[in-house]
């Protein structure tokens, strides 16, 4: 493959199976572990993650949208079940009804055009029927429960009740521990409801990363695991109590993404002078520093101007000065020999060293799921190890 770009992103094979090993294991048995790839694959690139994950095991994927579906579609062919969990306008649940991909209903006119284009595809469009529970966001209200009750009955020729749902609003802090409690009894509730009204569901499922770790009993028959196969826990809470509990002190978990890239110029400056934009640098003494092609437009936070760390030569250094849209300049005046061309790490590991995407994510006041899906989808991935 051809590429001109100016970094690019290493992701290991090795890393996630190790992952989904571990995750297979601490998930009950005969619980589908659902890979949830939006994002881009929370920054890991969904066509090249997709198929990579299919030879680890997984043969079920949660996107947002349809867009998403359809790249996984494409990138892993039509033996896995794909799981749509907000998005698609009419003509998309059309192609989703005909390719079956299930997705999620939250509301009755897109109950009611399920089925409408279920007859005329002659074809059952395979529904999880999403419940308000405390979120907030999307999901049917309880008192809307009885008229979706008859319409799943009326229609069950066109209709696969493959699914009950809903989604926590923050298991990952024990700060909204009532609020989570308050919304598993909430479902439990619907759930008793549609059972009263003579349905049952083909799945029940609930858990993201953080409830299935923190609430075990909230795995049902179905777990959408999305940040933990990334080998990254939801927050630092969640790894501090699952270390805590199992009495262990190492993270279970493995990184599976690099960035890199390469030193683009290497320089001195003076005593007294401003590094970059106006003067948020001043070089106290004289130096020497490196410009690396990467910048805010590339997924380098202009939040870790004055801040970020990168690894050249095997040594953490320092970017000084301001992010700008293409470049940062780091502080090599301790690092011997950098020269034109050498490798940088901006996430990873160099030698003995690690910037991982925690403290990378720490220093920017972005939480680590927001970091890894703002790095560009046109950054080159490559597979390693
Ligand atoms: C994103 C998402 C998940 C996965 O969340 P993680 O915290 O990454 O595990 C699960 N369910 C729904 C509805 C989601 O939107």
């Amino acid at each position: 493959m051809t590429s001109f770009k100016t970094s690019h992103i290493e992701i290991s094979k090795n890393a996630l199976q190790h992952n989904l090993n571990f995750l297979r294991n601490f998930i009950h048995d005969n619980v589908i572990i659902s890979s949830v790839v939006k994002g881009n694959a929370y920054g890991h690139g969904i066509d090249l993650f997709t198929p990579l994950a299919e030879e680890c095991g997984i043969d079920h994927f949660s996107v947002f949208s349809a867009d998403e579906a359809l790249h996984v579609y494409e990138s892993t062919g039509n033996q896995n079940t794909i799981m749509i969990m907000g998005y698609a306008d009419n003509h998309e649940l059309e192609w989703a009804i005909e390719n079956d991909i299930e997705f999620f209903v939250f509301e009755l006119s897109r109950l009611e055009k399920s089925i409408e284009l279920a007859k005329k595809l002659k074809k059952k469009a395979k529904v999880h029927i999403e419940i308000e529970t405390g979120m907030n966001r999307t999901g049917f209200h309880f008192k809307k429960l009885p008229k979706v009750i008859e319409i799943l009955k009326k229609n069950s020729d066109y209709i696969s009740f493959s699914g009950l749902c809903t989604h926590y609003a923050g298991a990952e802090s024990i700060a909204n521990y009532y609020r989570i409690k308050k919304q598993r009894a909430n479902y439990q509730k619907a759930l008793k409801k549609m059972e009263e009204g003579g349905l049952s569901p083909a799945l029940k499922h609930t858990a993201c990363s953080a409830a299935a770790l923190r609430y075990p009993k909230t795995q049902m028959d179905m777990a959408r695991l999305g940040i933990v196969q990334y080998g990254f826990f939801p927050n630092k809470e969640v790894l501090i109590e699952y270390l805590t509990k199992k009495k262990v002190t190492e993270n279970p978990l493995k990184r599976l993404i690099t960035w890199k890239s390469k030193v683009m110029d290497v320089k001195p400056v003076k005593t007294g002078e401003f590094i970059g934009y106006g003067t948020s640098f001043l070089a106290n003494s004289d130096m020497k520093i490196a410009v690396i092609p990467v910048g805010y437009s590339n997924g380098f936070s202009r939040s870790l101007s004055n801040s970020g760390r990168v690894l050249i030569n095997g040594q953490r250094v320092s970017v000084i000065g301001i992010v700008n849209m293409n470049m940062i300049t780091v502080d090599i005046s301790q690092v011997e020999d950098v020269k034109k061309g050498d490798e940088v790490v901006l996430i990873g590991k160099q030698g003995d060293l690690e910037i991982g995407v925690s403290s990378f994510s720490e220093i920017s006041n972005q939480v680590n799921y927001e970091m890894l899906t703002r790095l560009p989808s046109d950054i080159p991935r490559i597979v390693v190890d």
